[in-house]
């Protein structure tokens, strides 16, 4: 049951508290504050004055805060040439977001993009790496997709602390990394400096549609909008149910390890470790379909630590001072979903597994949609429509 504010009230953001179905507080509500909401509500600040971003809160299940930090391209995509496209998209804008969001708020997400690796630990790891990075080649066509295979004296060179225990590696230019935790502060920061309104303890319970505005009930209060974006992470599906949209995601955990500082030895990032401007060690990480379990475990603890130091042999003394496990928001096939409800058209819903990654695309690409310009071509194959089945012919 949503509690309705008396009348008339102002609440201490100064936005008028809802009184008839008919007004609107704001001209579009953001519903979730992670990575995927943060950038799709700063984003919109270019598009419309009136932007309000609602989130639970701590105690949710937040993938923005678990996650690794790389901004990658070269996993992204394997029969999918326009998830690769999307991902690359956002690793090129990335540079500009980054400096966008210095300017605006002084808060360094720490972006570098020098290229990274993949590692592969047999022969047989690496030549499927090889045929996965061909196929990326040849389905890019005329855009080009530039990869390295480098094994032996060549990858030593260029990673002089890798183990022998590593057979090789691929290398694309396009892979960096942020820092997450810095990077959805300085998208929430940007967003409040452009004047949007954003509302943390807020748990959306109920959106109703009537008369061309959505009525979105946080237990605190009610807003109206002409608009709404669900970004929820896995909170999305129920919200979604509510404005006629079937999406279709489920958690999965990843357990991340993080060791003491050490002196650099690890320039450039690889998929499942990398080195962190303060020096510590990121290492991971795992794919476990546990449901809304965020626990670590000590068998994947180890696996992830093994495959470490087979792959570093430095690390075997450096002390691990923290692990946490953290829900992916996954879709069927992995790659994102972008929509808008038909039965209740101005609803949208963004979901994904990358959201430092396509941070970028998420802040410059989807607000003109949003706020009523054709959808991207470039996320027409995104939709959940994707997911339905055809019923067999009898
Ligand atoms: C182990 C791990 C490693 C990862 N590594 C990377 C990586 O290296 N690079 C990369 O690009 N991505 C990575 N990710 C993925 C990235 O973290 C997620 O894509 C991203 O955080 C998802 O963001 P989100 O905003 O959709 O979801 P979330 O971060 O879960 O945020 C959803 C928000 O919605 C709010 N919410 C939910 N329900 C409601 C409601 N009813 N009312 C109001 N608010 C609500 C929650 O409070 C939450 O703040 C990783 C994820 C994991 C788990």
């Amino acid at each position: 049951m949503v509690a309705m504010a008396p009348a008339g009230r102002f609440d201490y953001l100064g936005l008028r508290t809802m009184t008839d179905h008919r007004t609107a507080n704001a001209d579009v509500i953001v519903i979730g504050g992670g990575l995927v909401g943060s950038a799709i509500a700063y984003g919109l600040t270019r598009h419309a004055s009136r932007v309000v971003l609602l989130d639970e809160g701590d105690q949710a299940f937040r993938a923005a805060r678990g996650n690794f930090g790389l901004v990658w391209v070269q996993s992204k995509g394997d029969g999918a040439p326009h998830y690769t496209r999307w991902s690359r998209m956002s690793a090129e804008r990335w540079p500009g977001l980054a400096a966008e969001l210095l300017e605006a708020t002084g808060v360094d997400t720490h972006h570098e993009r020098n290229g990274g690796f993949t590692l592969c630990l047999s022969e047989a790891e690496f030549l499927d790496r090889r045929a996965m990075m061909e196929r990326h080649h040849r389905d890019a066509g005329n855009d080009g997709f530039e990869y390295e295979m480098v094994a032996g004296a060549e990858l030593r060179r260029r990673l002089p602390a890798v183990g022998h225990a590593v057979y090789g590696a691929s290398f694309t230019p396009y892979d960096g990394t942020a820092n997450p935790l810095f990077t959805l502060h300085a998208l929430q920061a940007a967003f409040a400096a452009r004047g949007g309104v954003y509302r943390p303890g807020r748990t959306v319970g109920r959106i109703a549609y009537e008369g061309g505005t959505f009525r979105v009930g946080t237990g605190m209060e009610e807003l109206g909008a002409p608009r709404i974006v669900i970004a929820a992470g896995n909170g999305t599906p129920r919200l979604a149910e509510m404005v006629g949209l079937h999406i279709p995601l489920h958690p999965e955990r990843g357990q991340i390890l993080v060791t003491e500082r050490v002196a650099p030895f690890l320039d450039l990032p690889t998929q499942n470790l990398r080195q962190t401007a303060e020096g510590t060690l990121l290492m991971g990480d795992s794919r476990e379909d546990v449901g809304f379990d965020t626990a670590t475990t000590a068998a994947a603890i180890t696996d992830i630590a093994a495959r470490a130091v087979a792959s570093f042999p430095i690390l075997r003394d450096i002390q691990v001072v923290r692990a946490w496990g953290a829900l992916r928001v996954l879709s069927p096939d992995g790659l994102p979903i972008y929509a808008e409800s038909e039965s209740c058209p101005g609803a949208f819903v963004a979901a994904c597994h990358s959201g430092v990654t396509l941070a970028a695309v998420h802040a410059r690409e989807l607000g003109g949609w949003i706020m009523g310009a054709d959808k991207p071509a470039a996320i027409a194959k995104l939709h959940p429509g994707r997911f339905d089945v055809q019923a067999p012919r009898t």
